[in-house]
């Protein structure tokens, strides 16, 4: 980009004329989500229920709009209210979140919706402070619903809304060194009235037009402004770092039946996909392989087809064995964390990750 090019175009930034632009094209073209008020609706005084904006923000979190939505609607359906949420059984919570990813979330989500209810009287805090200071909530998500739901001008800086401001302002910084002046530039184009509207105006920008590849920009409401079009380098923003290699590991899940029920444990509180009901499995991780050792002694058969599953840190390939010995007492499994049995013609109601979904469906198939 010539020096020319880049003077002109950054002494032309401003922000009140790119929310105004993106607000008209926002109450024309909005995405409808499960989750929102429309522009009209506002327009006309409704306002946003904290509590789904809430939930909507967490389940977004590295997860898409369409992998989200039936599972929004469900958790809807079935906890209405953040109280209703807050009094439900956690392995009802975890099991209804079983398929999501990154379960932590589901564990916080529970406390998050009990300190709400217990401490704040089934109200969420209207400002950024105060949602930040329950538990679960990080800087985004506490910035989204304060501006969503509570029309607060705070800066809402999620993956999209990040490619979006590094185009307009022509961004070259790498990220994420690149954050904290995508961030600042994004306050800079906050408008003082609808900051919520504004945000997910940008959101909506970047899902729908300024697209990673081949961006939408002749249809593109701020293209007028936008400074990596002018100079022709839209696609190549953001710069992002190399990927780095994920490491691979191997672990064996173990998959023990007897009178048409499998035997389930539940993993530990704390650690990858913690607290979820699983296959026993030989303890693999992020940082290492599992031992390959039976959670108890007998005949196993191994079966000659394994689950790939592809975690945001690691990739793993999980292998399957059968239990073949006699029959199981109750003192052989009792060292098994949360071990019961569980009819395997409803496994599907068991609420298991999809690694381990994954690895049941195979089993079934060679039992
Ligand atoms: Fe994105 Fe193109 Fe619009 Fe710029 S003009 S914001 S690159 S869609």
């Amino acid at each position: 980009m010539s020096v020319e090019c880049r003077e002109k175009i950054v002494d032309e930034r401003a922000g009140s004329p790119i929310a105004a632009a993106l607000l008209a094209h926002y109450d024309a073209h909005a995405r409808t989500l499960a989750w929102r008020i429309s522009p009209q609706q506002r327009a006309a005084g409704v306002r946003p229920d904290p509590y789904r904006v809430w939930l909507s923000e967490v389940m977004l979190q590295q997860t898409t709009v369409a992998a989200v939505t039936a599972y929004f609607n469900a958790f809807t359906a079935r906890w209405p209210t953040v109280e209703a949420l807050a009094a439900a059984p956690a392995e009802d919570v975890l099991a209804a979140w079983a398929g999501l990813g990154y379960y932590a979330r589901a564990r916080n989500l529970i406390a998050c919706a009990r300190a709400v209810a217990i401490e704040h009287g089934g109200r969420f805090p209207d400002t950024e402070a105060g949602l930040r200071a329950l538990p679960g909530i990080g800087d985004y998500t506490a910035a989204a619903v304060a501006a969503i739901a509570f029309d607060r001008p705070s800066a809402v800086v999620d993956a999209n809304v990040e490619r979006v401001t590094a185009r307009l302002f022509a961004i070259e910084t790498p990220l994420p060194a690149a954050r904290a002046a995508i961030r600042a530039k994004v306050a800079q184009m906050l408008p003082s009235d609808r900051p919520g509207d504004f945000a997910q105006a940008m959101m909506d920008l970047g899902a729908t037009l300024c697209t990673p590849r081949n961006p939408s920009c002749l249809l593109c409401p701020v293209a007028a402004h936008c400074a990596a079009r002018a100079c022709g380098i839209a696609e190549s923003l953001p710069v992002k770092p190399p990927k780095k290699a994920k490491p691979h590991r191997t672990g064996t899940a173990w998959w023990i039946e007897q009178a048409g029920q499998v035997l389930l444990v539940q993993r530990a509180d704390k650690g990858m996909l913690g607290a979820m009901r699983a296959l026993p499995d030989d303890g693999w991780s992020a940082g290492r392989n599992g031992d390959a050792v039976a959670p108890i002694p007998g005949q196993w058969t191994h079966i000659n087809a394994a689950v790939a599953h592809v975690f945001t840190h690691f990739s793993l390939e999980l292998s399957l064995a059968l239990y073949r010995g006699p029959q199981i007492d109750k003192v052989a499994i009792e060292n098994l964390n949360g071990a019961s049995w569980w009819p395997v013609e409803r496994i599907a109601e068991a609420g298991l990750p999809t690694v381990f979904a994954k690895a049941a469906r195979i089993a079934i198939q060679h039992r």
